[in-house]
């Protein structure tokens, strides 16, 4: 435990005046606004500053770094007094896989005239997630089904009446309604779950498709083809399920948009004409006349990662749980960048770590217990695809169905006394609903992330639960200084975006002020706190595709 600060008393001072007084928060300004859980600067800073140190070596997800990792969160959860998540254990092992497949392979594109040849790398991408040393697809007739999405509660089905058996999709990146801009079709330019590169690849294998490749282009995807060329060069870790991802497409991919519109051309379609088609109701699935054949060869590994999770039992509903997620893991060592190879990831995760940690702590002193019980899970394989987190939704520690909400903290940058919290994915759940009220409590506001086009609610931990229906809550640093205001925001976030992000530099920084994430911290604290407390489970708005998922175990919620 660390020693008592003195902002500790200050603020057990305010708070004491205030209730003396009887002054309202009214009166309060948000700096000396302040919940009864002592939330400080100081644990904040030591916990990011200890787990972010080169000592613990970038928190790879496995190996002696990972170890020292895991007993550090480990021995904080028993020194708080917490109970172990997993039966007797704080532990959940999570067996992994590391596919690399052999950077060769050629896509041979055929039409009845013309034979075409596509280099890995440079022109395409393509894998396979299916655990296995060799897959491919041969003479796999091509189909371009649009945006390859199926979505009932849009009314939308780029796939209806086709039989993908022995066929290969070829999907536009995104959604409608970001290519149109219209705010009637999806959720206009904001993304949805239906624009990300992993649904395409899910839906596709439910269709029964023999590979899916998706067609890139930069501002649909938000970002570069070098992130797709690197992203997927090298050793692809994921899970080891249980049928070894056998029901996933043979081929996944990608190709250079030059590509696609080759290959439209040499089809006699018109590329641009049938993506302006693609982006209307009624859109259907063209054949292409077209055949692909590929094969890939891959290295396989086995490993392992694991979640680390503590329970404050609930007195009236210890079935039932809200849960607090970070990921621990960072990426260990990398390529060396000005000298240095060790990937600190102190933003992200170590900080959203510490902010989870310190909940948990001042959550388990309470001298108050909550009704339903609390979990705070620190997941593992974050960077590789939220592994650790779909590991945790396929292995619960309490039924996903009485799993009330979820709370995301990830990348946590210190900058100061913000006058609002952001919320990624504003408007999901009516988790959000109490989050305003507790923050209104604190005299700031919600604001919704910046740039939803680029899908980030998709991108973090607490999404592998949302797939299976718990509502959840990613919260971000807020957008507006409270002296400095907005500028000063967007400019230190686009910095640490550019200069910092996945790189050995994401360190400490000196100019770090605490102050904003206390009160982010003292907000997550309360919404955990009043939803442990309530009866009420939140609800998935309308227009997401979570809420007819969690409508299939109401029976289990009455
Ligand atoms: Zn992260």
């Amino acid at each position: 435990m660390p020693p008592i600060p003195l902002s500790f008393i200050r603020r057990v001072f305010l708070v004491t005046l205030a209730a003396l007084s009887g002054c309202s928060e009214k009166d309060d300004s948000a700096a000396q606004h302040s919940y009864s859980p002592e939330i400080t600067v100081e644990d904040l800073a030591d916990r990011t500053a200890i787990l972010a140190s080169d000592a613990f070596g970038g928190r790879p997800p496995s190996g002696p770094m990972a170890d020292k990792t895991v007993a550090y969160l480990t021995e904080a959860f028993k020194r708080m007094g917490l109970n172990p998540a997993f039966e007797d254990h704080y532990v959940q092992n999570v067996p992994l896989v590391s596919i690399a497949a052999r950077p060769d392979a050629i896509l041979q594109i055929t039409s009845p005239k013309l034979e075409r040849r596509y280099d890995y790398g440079s022109e395409m991408m393509v894998w396979t997630t299916r655990v296995v040393k060799e897959a491919g697809i041969k003479d796999s007739d091509l189909v371009f089904v649009g945006y390859g999405i199926t979505a009932p509660e849009y009314g939308w089905d780029d796939y209806a009446g086709l039989d993908m058996a022995g066929k290969t999709a070829v999907i536009l990146v995104n959604d409608p309604g970001f290519s149109t801009k219209d705010p009637e079709l999806f959720t206009g330019n904001a993304m949805t779950y239906y624009g990300r590169w992993t649904y395409k690849y899910e839906e596709a294998a439910r269709q029964g498709a023999d590979g899916a490749i998706i067609i890139h282009e930069t501002a649909p995807a938000s970002y570069p083809w070098s992130v797709v060329e690197n992203s997927w060069s090298g050793p692809q870790f994921d899970l080891v399920r249980s049928d070894e991802n056998a029901g996933r497409v043979a081929i996944e991919g990608w190709v250079q948009s030059f590509v696609a519109e080759e290959i439209f051309a040499d089809a006699g379609l018109d590329y641009q004409s049938l993506k302006q088609a693609a982006a209307k109701p009624g859109f259907k699935p063209v054949p292409m006349g077209l055949k692909a054949d590929v094969s890939v060869q891959n290295t396989l590994e086995r490993s392992k990662t694991v979640n680390v999770g503590a329970v404050l039992t609930g007195v009236s509903h210890p079935d039932e749980a809200v849960v607090y997620i970070a990921h621990w893991d960072h990426l260990g060592e990398g390529p060396a960048v000005e000298g240095d190879i060790i990937y600190n990831g102190a933003a992200d995760n170590a900080a959203g770590v510490a902010s989870v940690l310190e909940v948990a702590e001042k959550m388990a002193a309470s001298p108050q217990r909550p009704a339903r019980s609390v979990l705070f899970l620190f997941v593992g394989a974050e960077e590789q695809g939220l592994l650790g987190a779909y590991h945790y939704a396929d292995n619960p520690a309490f039924p996903l169905a009485k799993t009330a909400a979820l709370i995301n903290t990830d990348v946590v940058l210190p900058l100061g006394e913000m006058a609002d919290i952001t919320v990624v994915g504003r408007g999901s759940s009516d988790i959000e609903a109490v989050l305003e009220s507790v923050t209104t409590e604190q005299g700031r506001r919600l604001s919704a992330y910046p740039n939803p086009e680029q899908g980030f609610y998709f991108r973090s931990d607490h999404f592998a639960l949302a797939k299976k229906g718990v509502p959840a809550l990613y919260i971000d640093t807020g957008t507006e200084h409270v002296e400095k205001g907005r500028d000063f925001v967007t400019k230190a976030k686009a910095d640490y975006v550019a200069n910092r992000y996945h790189k050995p530099s994401d360190e400490v920084m000196t100019d770090w002020d605490w102050r904003g994430v206390v009160l982010d911290v003292e907000a997550i604290y309360q919404v955990g706190w009043q939803l442990a407390q309530s009866r009420d489970w939140p609800q998935w708005a309308d227009n997401t595709p979570f809420k007819a998922i969690r409508e299939e175990s109401a029976d289990e919620r009455r």
